[in-house]
């Protein structure tokens, strides 16, 4: 397997590096996100967003604005109070910064589920919009459709009929 170089350095944050596949995104999803102090490389300290993301084997995010929009985006919401359970994909793209090109890692702007990584569509009435508003609701986390019915069937093995028709 590649590995790239900056693994093993100790870096506290996500980074391009951490794709084993830059081809392949990684599922992630989001658990909170916090205003922290963070050291740049010039040794700079710097308040800045960081999200950390559900599951604990991914390291937190520093998000920039491009991320913070793709997030509301996804989201459908620009308050973080809203993005907990919120799924996301992270891709790594070919970025100008500081007149170097660097491989950053970007948010796709695209509602996905938190268990198979497909798009989330309407479902009946709802809307795609609908379907993870509701499955961040009753699941924790934004869900296709078709997850969350099966999600909610092995709930309700689980619960034991407790359910009541109204
Ligand atoms: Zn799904």
């Amino acid at each position: 397997m590649a590995e790239h170089w900056r693994k093993a350095f100790d870096c506290a944050f996500l980074g391009s590096w951490a794709f084993n596949n830059p081809k392949k995104p990684i599922l992630a999803v989001i658990e909170s996100t916090d205003l922290e102090m963070v050291t740049g490389e010039n040794g700079r300290q710097e308040r800045c967003l960081v999200a950390h993301f559900a599951g604990g084997k991914l390291k937190p995010l520093i998000l920039n604005r491009t991320n913070c929009k793709a997030i509301s985006t996804v989201a459908g919401s620009c308050y973080r109070e809203d993005w907990p359970g919120v799924a996301v994909l992270l891709t790594v793209q070919r970025v100008q910064a500081f007149g170097e090109t660097v491989d950053a890692v970007r948010v796709k702007p695209e509602r996905v589920c938190g268990h198979c990584e497909k798009r989330i569509t309407g479902a009946g009435k709802m809307d795609a919009a609908g379907v993870a508003e509701w499955t961040k609701g009753a699941f924790g986390v934004t869900l296709c459709a078709a997850c969350a019915r099966e999600r909610a069937g092995k709930n309700g093995e689980q619960g034991g009929g407790s359910e009541t028709a109204d």
